[in-house]
């Protein structure tokens, strides 16, 4: 079982003031059911058997650390990376959608439907699904359907259909209404895998909770090499990859420091609020319209942050920083050229605060744990696009 080193939220899901279950009374028996299943899933030694082999023989896990011995030798610091990057289907994402297609079979039910913004989620909702012999429906905002095509072909060629939302701005946001109000209307058969530490409760614990194999593996493999980390570094977008590493070092003495985009940055821009069934850090105009966030990288790209992220801020626990885009960019060749990684333009969020932060807020010599959360393939068209445009 994972060793979490978080605490849990209280029963009503908050942790602190954040967190809660604020969704219209249609969908509070489906929170319950799925509260009620999750726990005697979590307390189970045969679920995490069954979905130990799974992550092992399909996804890839366990992932290594590997020691970034040019980048650390550039820096000045000490620079270790886990690679969810080479999990199946390219980033952590496949821990939670694993853990909840898993959970939709117990629960006796046929069909998974998932919200996505770029595309990630969707596909390894998909991918899970494929895999367990379940139906899929994918939401995507139509805006997004067409800026991420090959994601929407590759969804369909894992046998999920995908429906363009075009309510509100057609994005992100409105694809997550709309597979809640497609939640309540097939709750029978229908589980909603969300994609990250957000929404109602048991939302952001349970995802948490799935994403927490990072932590505990990370903790051990930083153990077997014998080093502590200073720092746990990781992007932050709902903040799934960094509430998985989180947990496993919450009880040592390292930093643990979440990177945003600099124009999605819920925590330091924003205000708290009520979006999408929970309380937490969003980004909103002064009269409290939800204002939509800005960055090169889709995936970070959604206007609130978990709500278990805004609690360990104001606690203190965590630390909120944000990356431009310029300096993305820079450290995704950095790194690329350094240690033969291509990042995500989400990961490279990370990598950018590092680099910009070592010898300066790092003390030369620290240890740095950074969560590589996903491999750059999706990204290098758009990339490319921005660099030849530069030059
Ligand atoms: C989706 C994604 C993210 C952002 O999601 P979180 O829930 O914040 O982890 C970060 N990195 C990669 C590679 C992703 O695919």
């Amino acid at each position: 079982m994972n060793q979490i080193f978080m605490d849990d939220p209280d029963e009503q899901g908050r942790f602190g003031e954040f967190g809660g279950r604020f969704v219209p009374e249609a969908l509070i028996p489906a929170c319950l059911e799925l509260e009620a299943a999750f726990k005697k899933a979590w307390a189970d030694p045969s679920f995490h058997e069954e979905l130990d082999a799974l992550l092992r023989d399909f996804g890839g896990r366990p992932t290594p650390i590997t020691y970034g011995e040019r980048l650390s030798k550039e820096l000045g610091i000490e620079v270790f990376f886990k690679r969810e990057d080479l999990a199946h289907t390219g980033s952590h994402k496949i821990n939670n959608v694993m853990g909840q297609a898993l959970l939709t079979k117990r629960m006796g039910k046929t069909r998974m439907i998932a919200e996505t913004g770029a595309g990630q989620h969707g596909v390894a909702s998909a991918t899970a699904a494929a895999k367990l012999g379940l139906g899929c429906d994918v939401y995507m905002g139509e805006v997004d359907t067409k800026r991420q095509a090959l994601n929407v072909f590759r969804m369909e060629l894992l046998g999920a259909t995908v429906h363009p939302v075009t309510s509100g701005s057609r994005t992100l946001k409105d694809a997550v209404n709309e597979a809640m109000r497609e939640w309540v209307t097939r709750v029978d058969d229908t589980h909603y895998c969300l994609g990250s530490v957000m929404g109602p409760h048991p939302f952001p614990w349970m995802v948490r909770s799935f994403q927490s194999v990072i932590g505990s593996e990370a903790h051990e493999q930083m153990n077997v090499r014998g080093v502590n980390p200073d720092y746990v570094v990781a992007c932050v977008g709902g903040g799934s990859n960094a509430a998985g590493i989180f947990a496993g070092f919450a009880n040592t003495p390292a930093q643990l420091i979440g990177v945003e985009a600099a124009g999605g940055s819920a925590i330091n821009t924003g205000a708290p609020g009520v979006l999408h069934g929970m309380r937490s850090m969003l980004m909103q105009s002064e009269s409290g319209q939800i204002e939509e966030a800005q960055s090169i990288s889709a995936g970070l790209d959604y206007p609130g942050i978990g709500p278990e992220h805004a609690f360990l801020a104001s606690s203190g626990r965590a630390t909120y920083v944000s990356a431009h885009d310029d300096e993305v960019l820079d450290a995704l060749q950095l790194l690329s050229r350094l240690e033969g990684i291509i990042p995500a333009l989400e990961t490279a969020h990370a990598i950018a605060w590092v680099v910009r932060e070592a010898g300066s807020l790092i003390p030369k010599g620290s240890n740095v744990l950074i969560n590589l959360s996903g491999r750059g393939d999706k990204d290098v068209a758009q990339v490319r696009e921005i660099l030849s445009a530069r030059s």
